[in-house]
């Protein structure tokens, strides 16, 4: 992987928790970058909000979504609309690896809420999970020998996982919203503006219906690959979090998860009150916990990302 910038904090989530953290974090001079799932969240979705102090006469969640982001963005925080798609962890290394590019950083903050549409699976999805469908070539790529492999996704990571599957695979077909580049592989072919709609099969995946470019169509596969963003919390987090029954991240009363330099905040955390306020409590200190980690590190600077 080539060298880039290097962030002191990455934020997973904009709202009141992830914003309210982007606001001690850079007032606190930290180079932070918040990345959120476009047009998704508690706080845009709350039409009027009452309760939360300071605004007698009610706000919207989007207003209130607004003036926080200003506020953070006054203090140099960095923004991009993204999805997540999960973390690595190397040692002390973090990648946060999204749908459009792999970030590295020092620490972060998960506050990606808990919204009902925050992980819509796709239809057929949940039930051909481990039965044909999976999120991850490296871990089933060695089951897809000879056959025809379906990836799906955007991201760099997509996209090294389909040259990866050719190792195995009969046939890759990537599915692309809008991939532009091509790549020379006998193996891999690239299918775009192609939406998954369903996944079918009997006992295990047999075809995708797919739009492509507003018309419906049909391919065989054997197994896919979704890099889509449809993780639940579990999917996500687990190997950076202890998660509850529920799927809720555990923390300790300074927001930290059970890894080093991992917070979480607002309403992805086990707790009792999900509101705004306590979304914004949460914020605060796991910011206030972040600047704590980020001094007392100071050798994370010396890490060498590059050697990854
Ligand atoms: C309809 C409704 C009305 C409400 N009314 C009130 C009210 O009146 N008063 C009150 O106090 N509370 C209210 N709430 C609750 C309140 O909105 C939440 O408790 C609060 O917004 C939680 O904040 P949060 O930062 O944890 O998460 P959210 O506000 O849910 O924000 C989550 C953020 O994470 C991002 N995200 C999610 N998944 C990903 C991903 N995979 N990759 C990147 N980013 C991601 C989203 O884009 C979003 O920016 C209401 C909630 C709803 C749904």
């Amino acid at each position: 992987m080539e060298s880039k910038e290097i962030f002191d904090l990455i934020i997973i989530g904009a709202g009141p928790a992830g914003l309210t953290s982007a606001i001690y974090a850079g007032r606190a001079n930290l180079n932070v970058l918040v990345i959120e799932k476009e047009g998704i969240g508690s706080l845009l979705m709350a039409h009027k909000i009452d309760n939360y102090p300071g605004f007698s006469d009610g706000i919207t969640g989007k207003e209130l979504y607004e003036k926080m982001k200003k506020q953070a963005l006054k203090y140099g925080v960095n923004f991009r609309k993204s999805t997540l798609l999960g973390i690595d962890l190397i040692e002390n290394k973090k990648i946060v690896k999204t749908d459009s590019e792999n970030l590295l950083t020092k620490s972060v903050i998960i506050a990606s809420g808990w919204a009902k549409n925050n992980f819509s699976k796709i239809k057929g999805e949940k039930e051909f999970l481990g039965k044909g469908v999976s999120y991850c070539a490296n871990c089933d790529g060695a089951f897809t020998k000879n056959m025809i492999v379906g990836v799906f996704g955007e991201s760099e990571e997509a996209l090294e996982e389909a040259l990866f599957l050719t190792r195995y695979a009969k046939e890759v077909i990537m599915f692309t919203h809008n991939y532009k580049k091509s790549f020379p592989n006998d193996k891999l072919k690239i299918v775009s503006k192609a939406i998954l709609e369903e996944i079918k099969g009997n006992d295990y995946v047999e075809y995708v219906e797919i739009n492509e470019n507003d018309e419906k169509k049909i391919y065989k596969v054997d197994y896919i690959f979704l890099y889509l963003g449809t993780k639940n919390p579990t999917e996500l987090y687990s190997d950076v979090a202890v998660l509850n029954s529920q799927g809720y991240l555990i923390t300790d009363d300074n927001m930290k998860t059970n890894i080093d330099g991992v917070f979480a905040a607002g309403d992805i955390r086990e707790k009792k009150v999900r509101q705004i306020s306590t979304a914004i409590s949460d914020g605060t200190i796991a910011a206030m916990e972040v600047i704590k980690y980020i001094a007392k590190n100071k050798n994370l600077k010396e890490l060498n990302y590059e050697k990854m």
